[in-house]
């Protein structure tokens, strides 16, 4: 099958002129890299780049080999500290890490990043990609979403999956609670720019905020004390964006359980972010000219429903699925 020549090994970025001449080569090469200033590193080039740091051995070894794989990782260890010494406390962490795998009787075999990457975009190209040249190509030309959408980055929430989004069909934003705040220029640029992004260049027609059951961004707003230092670098400050939602449903629901006024807040966030949406002067422009249109949704994966509504400020009867 002809899926595009990336060997899949990840590879270290290294700019032509200091490339290794070969793999075993690898490390100098990038350690000139890093001290060759005159040189910048190109970061975008036109092929698929696996960023990760250049692998100090043999990447692909696994604890479900056998010993010959560990005398000889163990050697290529060695081998490497007779030559780096700085590499000595790295090379020590990997070889205490594969005698402890060795010595653990391994009862299913070990997961292979590698390897789960490539058979999914192999299973994508044939059942997906190949089946529908059409779509592909169109796509290849550009895109022009209908939908733009806000949804959490819990990995159980992917809205391409609840939603059946098709590609070119959903422009989306991913981000701890699915929260939009308010327009700021130099707090949230980030979600600023895919909004400005959206609207003005994509002109989607719809964008939907969609909140989801047992959010532990919410669990975290609805749970970390108001006052006081914060012991999060980010979280507490990121999901503070909708503290009003936690007002409202802390006075409005005092007497439920935590877990029930959860429920509440990750449908009264959704309200909160697509009332920061007005702030954006684009985003209101839109509505005014009745080209742009703002949905709240909640996915429930333990009952597996979806509900969706519009906000004017008094919510429509919601729809259930
Ligand atoms: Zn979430």
């Amino acid at each position: 099958m002809s899926v595009t020549t990336t060997t899949f090994t990840p590879r270290f970025i290294v700019p032509s002129s200091v490339k290794p001449s070969s793999s075993s080569s690898t490390v100098s090469a990038c350690f000139a890299r890093l001290s060759n200033n005159s040189t910048p590193p190109r970061l975008i080039r036109n092929q698929p780049v696996f960023a990760a740091p250049a692998p100090i051995i043999n990447p692909t070894w696994r604890g479900d080999m056998g010993s010959e794989s560990y005398d000889e990782a163990i050697a290529a260890l060695k081998k490497l500290l007779s030559e780096k010494e700085e590499l000595a406390p790295v090379a020590a962490a990997k070889i205490e890490q594969i005698t402890a795998q060795l010595s653990t009787p391994d009862t299913k075999p070990a997961f292979d990043p590698v390897e789960r990457i490539k058979t999914g975009f192999a299973k994508f190209k044939t059942e997906k990609y190949l089946t529908n040249p059409a779509l592909y190509d169109e796509l290849s030309k550009g895109q022009s979403p209908k939908f733009m959408v806000f949804a959490c980055s819990d990995s159980r929430v992917c809205p391409s999956h609840v939603l059946d989004f098709q590609p070119g069909e959903a422009f989306v934003v991913r981000n701890v609670a699915n929260m939009v705040p308010p327009f700021d220029k130099v707090k949230y640029a980030g979600v600023g720019a895919a909004v400005e992004y959206a609207v003005l260049h994509l002109k989607v027609e719809q964008i939907i905020v969609i909140g989801h059951s047992r959010c532990g961004g919410i669990k975290g707003l609805m749970t970390f004390p108001d006052e006081g230092p914060h012991t999060t670098d980010f979280i507490e400050d990121w999901v503070k964006v909708c503290a009003p939602a936690k007002s409202k449903v802390k006075a409005e629901t005092s007497s439920t359980s935590i877990d029930d006024q959860c429920v509440t807040c990750e449908k009264e966030a959704v309200n909160v972010s697509i009332a920061n949406l007005l702030t954006y002067p684009f985003v209101r422009n839109g509505l005014v000219k009745k080209t742009l249109a703002l949905k709240g949704g909640h996915y429930d994966f333990v009952n597996g429903t979806f509900e969706l509504w519009g906000l004017d400020f008094n919510l429509s009867p919601p729809t259930s699925a």
